[in-house]
This record gives structure tokens, C-alpha cells and sequence, in this order.
């Protein structure tokens, strides 16, 4: 029977450019995700009514949710602005309440309902800091996503990093290759900031592609991988230096090149350059378990997302 009191159950919403993803855990655990969906992401209206509808269609009592947003999103809460999707380059999700249209959407509450609200990548951080396969960090692991976008979530001492904002270090200036000094990058903010030079969009208008599944076609030895591996190295070495970070996390859809990874460990070591002298970043190899990818490969958003709403205060 559903929503039997012997178990509890938590709702993961992950929000994302292209697609959302809803998910229904019961009880506490990285393999209890009973039900999900994915969402196109179209007006915003739309795409969360159907998020709403899905939650809905089911009995349960609900204990908590937590939402992993794209952003830059509002976290303060004393802000007319917090739980809003704010400056989004997607014209119609600009100054959209989007916390408060899912608590008032959902239906069936327990009394102690807990909300966790964050952009994406500080949750899915948080998560793999306090219960992914990355604990040895010590509240101190940076996890960055590189798709469309590149986000930047940090959890230093064991907390998500809040300030004026939420980190945004997917559009940091890094060094410009010496092999693609003209590349302008496609940021449309920047130009050629982290983002502008890294995304599967960037990817693509390098090799004149017209859809960014085309790159699946590019091959291993491509000089454009190269450069993606420089630039995230260099962007490593950045957080490493800035925020002292003991672990980095890489995922994304760009990070399903599997020598990616080698590459920016490369890069990285060169950057840093002896300067920080500690064992796990003693070598190329040393940052096999320094750079690493994320701990789950499938529904990591809604999990952490689940999992962080269901252990709030
Ligand atoms: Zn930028």
C-alpha cells in the first residue's frame, strides 16, 4: 500500500537548460529512487506544472524536496528575489519564482516538511561530500559540470559556498592557448571565459559542426580536446589555489570523452607547478584521486537533490 507510515519519502528535482528530471525516493539511499521523470524544459509554466502533476499522481506524503536549479538563482532568504530563477540568458525564466510555485504545487506535505534549494552543482557538491563515494574530501570538494554550460558548485567545511550570490566559476578567465588565440569563444556574456571555450557548444563551433551530438564524431587525437583539457586543467589549478579544495568532481556530458580527464589532471599539474607541496598532488598520477569523477553515473541530480532535502534541519 502506498504511504505507509513505515516509510518516508522524498522529492529530487533537478532543473536544467534542455531537460528536468523529477524523482520520488522512499526512504534514505542512493538506490531508492522508486519513480522519475524527465521533463522537456520549455516555458517555464509549463515545465513545472508538469513536474507538479507528476509529484501529484501519486498518494504519498511527502517529507521533503530538494531542488537543484540552473542559475544564478536567489538563496538569500531575508530577498524579495529568493527561491527565483534571477539573470538567466533563457529570456522567460528570468525573475520566475520557482521554489514557490513547486511548494505551493505540492499536494500531500507531512507537517515537518524540510526544503533544500541550491543550484545544481552546489547540491550534487554537498552530496558527494556527505554521501557519495567522495567523503574523503572533508567538506572540502569542488564539483564542476561541463555540458552546455559549465557550473561551479563549492562545499568548503562542510557547507555549500554562499556569499553575494552562489559561486559562478564556470565563467572565470583562464590563459588563452597559444594554438587559438583568435578563437573568440561563444559566451554571451564573456566571449572566451571558461564556459565560452568549454561547452559541447564551444566544442562545436570549433569544428564547424552544426548540432553538438555531432561531436560525438570528433576523434580522441582532435586537437580540440587539447584545449578543453587545457583550459579545465588551468581552471582546477584556479580553485585549487583559491579555495584550497581537497577533491574536484567532474561530470557533464562534455566528460564522457573518457581522455578528458587525463588531460586536465596533465594540465593541472603543469599549472600548479610544484608550488603547493603535498602528496596528493605530488604527480600526474597523484591527481588520479584528486581529479575524479562523480561518484553515481545515472540520476546523480534527483539523488542528491533527494538526498539533500530529505537531511535538512
Ligand atoms: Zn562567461
Amino acid at each position: 500500500m502506498e504511504g505507509t507510515e513505515s516509510h518516508t519519502y522524498h522529492i529530487g528535482i533537478e532543473t536544467g537548460g534542455t531537460s528536468c528530471k523529477v524523482g520520488i525516493m522512499r526512504d534514505f539511499g542512493t538506490e531508492n529512487i522508486v519513480h522519475s521523470q524527465v521533463v522537456n524544459t520549455r516555458r517555464p509554466l509549463d515545465t513545472i506544472q508538469e513536474i507538479i502533476d507528476f509529484i501529484n499522481s501519486f498518494s504519498y506524503i511527502y517529507n521533503s524536496v530538494g531542488i537543484a536549479s540552473f542559475g544564478p538563482i536567489g538563496l538569500d532568504k531575508s530577498q524579495d528575489d529568493y527561491g527565483y530563477v534571477t539573470t538567466t540568458p533563457k529570456v522567460e525564466w528570468q525573475n520566475f519564482n520557482l521554489l514557490g510555485l513547486i511548494l505551493s504545487g505540492i499536494k500531500n506535505k507531512s507537517d515537518s516538511f524540510k526544503v533544500a534549494f541550491d543550484t545544481d552543482v552546489n547540491i550534487v557538491a554537498q552530496f558527494e561530500s556527505d554521501y557519495g563515494g567522495h567523503k574523503d574530501a572533508n567538506g572540502n570538494l569542488i564539483y564542476i559540470t561541463v555540458g552546455t554550460g559549465i557550473g561551479i558548485g563549492v562545499v568548503l567545511n562542510g557547507q555549500m559556498m554562499h556569499g553575494l550570490v552562489h559561486p559562478e566559476g564556470g565563467h572565470q578567465k583562464v590563459p588563452i592557448h597559444k594554438d587559438e588565440v583568435d578563437y573568440p569563444g561563444v559566451c554571451v556574456f564573456h566571449g572566451n571565459c571558461l564556459e565560452g571555450l568549454c561547452t559541447n557548444v564551444s566544442i562545436a563551433r570549433r569544428k564547424e559542426l552544426a548540432d553538438v551530438e555531432d561531436n560525438k564524431t570528433i576523434s580522441d587525437d582532435d586537437k580540440v580536446w587539447d584545449f578543453v583539457g587545457y583550459y579545465l586543467g588551468v581552471a582546477c589549478s584556479n580553485l585549487i589555489f583559491t579555495m584550497s579544495a581537497q577533491k574536484i568532481v567532474i561530470g557533464g556530458g562534455v566528460m564522457n570523452r573518457e581522455i578528458l580527464y587525463d588531460k586536465i589532471r596533465q594540465h593541472c599539474f603543469e599549472s600548479l607547478n610544484g608550488y603547493i607541496k603535498h602528496p596528493r598532488l605530488a604527480s600526474v598520477e597523484a591527481l588520479r584521486s584528486f581529479i575524479v569523477k562523480p561518484s553515481l553515473e545515472n540520476n546523480l541530480g534527483i539523488i542528491a537533490a533527494a538526498m539533500i532535502g530529505a537531511k535538512q534541519q
